[in-house]
């Protein structure tokens, strides 16, 4: 067992029908319980961080040490993604540290500036041998994505994936980064309309807070990667916000551990919600 390219592992997901959970990696009791949750449901998983995490870490040769080492610890099946690098020097210092996955999101450019540094960010992947995620739409909100959303044009698939050879596709049909401030309403006609045009697996991002009619239903539709990061942090942050009430501050585990088994419990109940479509 060890680390693949993201593409593949999502391609299997596909064909079996499912989809994979992608979870943000903040700290190495996160990246544990990631591939705890992963050993227990016996699914393949992605780490990924984006540049801020990975640099609180210690960097991406960091992160990748501590990944790899719970990959082999608990035998499972997984890819290590950059999500959102937002520069070619963030593609390239991942693909040179480990990573078996990156993304460059140039989402919020014009259509021949994304196409442009796609194209670049995909030739620095494929000559590490790994695979690359870009954006066309864009998904707004959270550290993740400025500005409004724009939907994914279907006019654009075809010419965007022929010309960056992308590996994987994120679109944006309707989720947010962070929390919903309305009632979440994907659009799955265009979805649909997405994924008749291309072979590429489809990236879904700002999963957290998406009912799961409609998640299960955008998985049906060709979605094989859905990202989520609030989620997991919220539960790890409610572990220590329960913790404090009652424990001293003097032994650490008092205030990880719970945090670390609220945590892992989320991520087993969202890979479940993945791989059990209904
Ligand atoms: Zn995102």
């Amino acid at each position: 067992m060890s680390l693949y390219r993201m593409d593949t592992l999502m391609r299997q997901a596909r064909n079996k029908g499912i989809c994979l959970g992608a979870f943000e990696c903040w700290d190495s009791l996160n990246v544990q319980m990631i591939a705890k949750a992963s050993d227990f449901c016996g699914i393949p998983v992605i780490f990924q961080a984006s540049p801020v995490e990975y640099n609180t870490m210690g960097g991406p040769d960091a992160l990748a040490d501590i990944v790899n080492f719970f990959v082999k610890k608990y035998d499972i099946d997984a890819a290590l993604h950059l999500d959102h690098g937002s520069e070619l020097k963030h593609v390239a210092e991942c693909a040179e540290n480990g990573f078996s996955s990156v993304m460059l999101d140039a989402s919020s450019k014009v259509f021949e500036e994304n196409v442009r540094l796609s194209a670049a960010a995909a030739e620095i992947a494929h000559g590490n041998g790994i695979s690359l995620e870009a954006e066309l739409g864009h998904v707004s909100g959270g550290d993740g994505g400025a500005g409004e959303s724009a939907l994914t044009v279907p006019a654009e698939v075809v010419e965007f994936v022929r010309r960056t050879h992308v590996d994987c596709l994120a679109v944006s049909i309707g989720t947010i980064h962070g929390e919903y401030r309305g009632d979440p309403k994907l659009h799955l006609d265009l979805l649909a309309e997405i994924a008749s045009l291309t072979d590429v697996p489809l990236v879904l991002h700002g999963g957290s807070g998406t009912p799961i009619d409609q998640l299960h239903a955008a998985i049906r539709l060709g979605i094989a990667k859905i990202n989520i990061c609030t989620d997991i942090h919220k539960a790890f942050l409610a572990g220590i916000e329960e913790a404090k009430t009652d424990r001293t501050p003097s032994v650490p585990g008092n205030y990880y551990i719970p945090a670390c088994e609220m945590m892992f419990r989320k991520t087993v109940e969202m890979i479940k919600l993945f791989s059990e479509i209904k």
